[in-house]
């Protein structure tokens, strides 16, 4: 048998094969795509066994809609999330790392009523600086575990005397702030700023706090600012902070020492 024989035949079979195999895979990709042994048109209970709401990060319900993002991987340290959309009781798609729908269910489980209803220029500026942190900090700052909490306080009307904030949780909901949590409480004259965008540089300023740990020290120090504006300035807030700090001026109290430029 010659070279060229062989080789005929060796691409004879391979070419066989890739007949056989190909139709069927291409068939599968195409009617029956999967994402961890999800696949559309799977009911509800199905996959509940497999992404139990429990095990949920965030959730949102809209009439016959309901999303529900979790963690990707499914076990160990967050890298992605993966977004599954359901309809009437059935999984409609998914999607990995759908870095708008997965704020939005997060500001509607861990953001005041108040401020999403009532405090548009708030609202957008949250917004905002959670769809632009990068990733690793985003899913630090959004794991339900130890969340953060966002609420507002007024500064005018009765309401500066005191006011409520309530979480409603039910027997279904994932369990969260098992790990502590962190509260940033925005004043009501924020949103009297003319646009979002000071209100932005207040935002990232007061998540970096968090990512860099500042608060678990007990004492909050002039290098932690420093730090914190750091932080912000290599996640791309430098024009907001310094919008911010135009129009709010800085913390009454701030040691000089604790002024840059
Ligand atoms: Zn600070």
């Amino acid at each position: 048998m010659s070279f060229r024989r062989l080789a005929e035949i060796v691409i004879g079979i391979l070419a066989f094969s890739f007949i056989l195999i190909q139709p069927q895979s291409q068939a599968d990709k195409i009617a029956e795509p999967r994402f961890n042994n999800v696949y559309p048109q799977m009911a509800k209970d199905r996959f509940s066994r497999l992404y139990p709401r429990k095990a949920a990060r965030t959730y949102r319900e809209n009439g016959p809609d309901e999303w529900i993002t979790f963690s990707e991987p499914f076990i160990g340290p967050a890298v992605h999330t993966i977004t599954f959309h359901l309809q009437q009781g059935r999984v409609l798609g998914w999607a990995l790392d759908d870095r708008s729908e997965v704020v939005l269910e997060y500001l509607g489980e861990f953001c005041s009523q108040g401020i999403l209803n009532g405090m548009p220029k708030i609202h957008e500026a949250l917004t905002d600086v959670f769809m632009r942190i990068p990733q690793a900090d985003f899913l630090q700052v959004t794991d339900r575990h130890r969340p953060v909490l966002i609420t507002e306080y007024y500064d005018a009307g009765t309401a500066r005397f005191a006011n409520t904030s309530e979480i409603i949780a039910s027997d279904t909901d994932a369990l969260a702030g098992d790990k502590g949590l962190t509260i940033i409480k925005l004043s009501s004259a924020l949103n009297d700023a003319d646009s979002a965008e000071p209100i932005k540089g207040v935002l990232a300023h007061e998540l970096a706090h968090r990512i860099l740990a500042h608060a678990l020290k007990g004492k909050v120090t002039c290098q932690d600012e420093r730090q914190a504006n750091q932080l912000i300035r290599k996640w791309g807030f430098t024009s907001e902070y310094k919008a911010a700090v135009r129009l709010f001026g800085r913390k009454e109290g701030d040691p000089v020492s604790c002024r840059e430029e």
